[in-house]
């Protein structure tokens, strides 16, 4: 085992954690932990852009895209956070722009903006051209430049290095515990802060547009410590993921113009969203879809998905401005987009719940109570910036604002706090796990169970849910569990085992898919991403506060899962109803 000390520990090199280290790094020691190679973090597969009310290409303020995050959020939204995300989103560009990011140009040498869902110009007249991008590689844009930038000013970064456990000494702060995948090493990593942001877990679910490695990890870390996480029946279903496959065809394909069709050839948003049609936000597009295609309306042989028309779009455009998603369609389902309607279904997309913080990044340990040295940002936190279903492009606008915000408070309270000591044998609980795994002789495989849990959660905790199919979920997870306790890794090597890390992702998946399950049958309203056929309207009166889901023990020492609830913070905005 090896020890390393450090003022701050960054768990994450996606664009959250990596702006937060740039932040960190000039100010204190700081030392950047990740599973993948910095570059290969999901934030790079993101396409369409990042939002700021710039201005460039027709009026706009951020008081509008503060309204728009809003009323997307179904109004669960935290509204002191949106504000301060949508004020420092022009800033947030401006500093990648800076630091040298190539976004489109307008003409004139300003930064390109385009539409994207729910956004739109004084509040709901019409879409507005809000989202800055880089063609349809925006993400990778924004994770290259990060990344060039942290390596300028010497971030040391560890990597391959998988957090497995977050080490606290009464009630604080204390460090982290990483397994080194090249040489199966325990190593401990004393710091005064932490900062989370691992990324999300669309990996519960079997179609999404997620990475192999988004387990949840961070949020597992936390859950296990006996710390809450907040809405996590909140995920989000993007509209248009390849059908059968899942693969994203970024929502900027609509906001180019392209256009929603059934099997009739019919424009049906017209008849859910007749103001912004295809650019309604994605809950409501991903919910029309899935009607259409249960009400016989679906195309294909088994009229199990709708079409993508961007057949009207001048080739130029979509060679320029869409280049990658619609090489994804040719080369993952052999269409020609210039030609021909792309077959499209919602995909799972992203956790707007996840590791309660306040405004500031700090981990919150109930309501109102901090973590003090925890800190967690981007799509492993809720601020609540997105609610209960996030606008398109408000992610990396997050993973900027708030990975931005996590560094300078985590380096600043290192800087005056002093040293928590490590408790006796802080890597006992992380050696105790993966021993457990690797000397599991109980036969049960990791994909096995893996494929499981993913299919029923495809199928009970979807698009649509009800109490009966998460019940029938919960049923499966709790069968699931007691398989995973047999579970049998069968590389027991120390090198580059992914075999044994698998399994350890698996445990996360399973306790994340338990709490997302249980939150969303207690939640009997339809808000948002949430939708309960039997419980089809939004409820302001009982459901209008945020899920607080904390770890329980019951007498005979099985874990589940306990529920509270906390109010949602409102500055300017009244609960309306939700038209688009
Ligand atoms: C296909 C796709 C397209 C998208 N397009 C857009 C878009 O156009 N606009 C938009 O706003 N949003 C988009 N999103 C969402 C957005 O990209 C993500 O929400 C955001 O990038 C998440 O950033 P992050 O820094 O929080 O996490 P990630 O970029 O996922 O990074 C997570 C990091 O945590 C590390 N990590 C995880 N577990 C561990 C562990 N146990 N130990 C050590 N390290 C660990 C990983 O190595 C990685 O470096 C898209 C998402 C997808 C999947």
């Amino acid at each position: 085992m090896q020890t390393h000390k450090y003022d701050v520990v960054i768990v994450g090199a996606g664009g959250a954690g990596m702006r937060a280290a740039l932040e960190s790094a000039d100010r204190t020691r700081t030392a950047v932990l990740t599973k993948l190679y910095p570059t290969r973090s999901h934030t790079g597969a993101a396409q369409g852009g990042m939002c700021a009310a710039l201005a460039n290409v027709e009026e706009d303020n951020w008081e509008w895209h503060t309204f728009d995050t809003v009323k997307g959020g179904d109004y669960l939204v935290d509204q002191d956070a949106a504000e301060v995300m949508c004020k420092e989103a022009i800033d947030a560009v401006l500093d990648l722009e800076k630091m040298g990011l190539p976004f489109n140009r307008t003409p004139e040498g300003r930064i390109d903006q385009r539409r994207f869902g729910g956004h739109t110009r004084n509040h709901g007249e019409a879409a507005v051209r809000r989202s800055c991008f880089a063609a349809d590689r925006t993400g990778h844009m924004i994770l290259q430049t990060l990344y060039q930038n942290c390596v300028k000013r010497g971030v040391e970064f560890f990597n391959e290095f998988y957090v497995l456990d977050l080490v606290m000494n009464e009630g604080r702060t204390a460090g982290v515990v990483a397994y080194e995948l090249a040489t199966g090493e325990i190593h401990v990593f004393q710091a005064k802060s932490v900062v989370f942001a691992s990324g999300g877990f669309g990996k519960v679910f079997k179609t999404t547009s997620n990475a192999h490695t988004l387990t949840g990890d961070g949020m597992g870390i936390v859950w296990r410590k006996g710390l809450p996480l907040e809405d996590m029946e909140f995920f989000q279903f993007h509209p248009t993921g390849l059908a059968g496959l899942g693969i994203l065809l970024s929502e900027a394909a609509r906001g180019e113009g392209g256009i929603l069709r059934n099997s009739e050839g019919e424009r049906f948003m017209e008849r859910y969203a007749p103001t912004i049609k295809d650019l309604a936000p994605r809950d409501m597009v991903a919910r029309a879809m899935s009607t259409e295609v249960r009400e016989g309306r679906g195309c294909g042989p088994d009229k199990d998905y709708v079409l993508l028309d961007l057949t009207h779009l001048p080739p130029e455009v979509i060679d320029a401005k869409l280049p990658d998603i619609t090489e994804f369609a040719r080369t993952y389902l052999g269409v020609e987009p210039y030609t021909e309607p792309v077959p499209v279904f919602p995909t799972a997309h992203y956790a707007m719940g996840g590791i309660p913080t306040n405004i500031e990044a700090e981990v919150l340990r109930d309501d109102i109570h901090v973590v003090p040295g925890l800190y967690a940002a981007g799509e492993v936190a809720c601020v609540s910036v997105h609610g209960a279903n996030r606008l398109g492009t408000n992610s990396l606008l997050d993973i900027n604002v708030f990975g931005r915000r996590a560094g300078i408070a985590a380096a600043e309270y290192a800087l005056k706090a002093g040293w928590v000591e490590l408790p006796e044998a802080p890597e006992a609980a992380t050696v105790q796990l993966l021993e457990g795994l690797r000397s599991g002789e109980g036969g049960e495989r990791t994909a096995a169970i893996r494929k499981e849990l993913q299919d029923t959660m495809d199928l009970n905790a979807q698009v649509y849910r009800t109490e009966a199919t998460l019940k029938q979920a919960e049923n499966d997870i709790s069968v699931l569990k007691q398989r995973y306790a047999n579970v049998t890794v069968q590389d027991k090597g120390q090198r580059y085992n992914t075999d044994l890390l698998e399994a350890v992702e698996l445990g996360f998946l399973l306790d994340l898919a338990e709490v997302l399950v249980v939150s969303a049958k207690a939640r009997n309203e339809s808000r948002g991403g949430h939708f309960r056929e039997d419980y089809p309207t939004r409820d302001d009166v009982n459901f209008m506060r945020h899920t607080m889901a904390y770890r329980s023990v019951d007498a005979d020492g099985t874990p589940g899962v306990h529920l509270d609830y906390k109010p949602v913070i409102s500055t300017r905005y009244q609960p309306m109803e939700r038209k688009y």
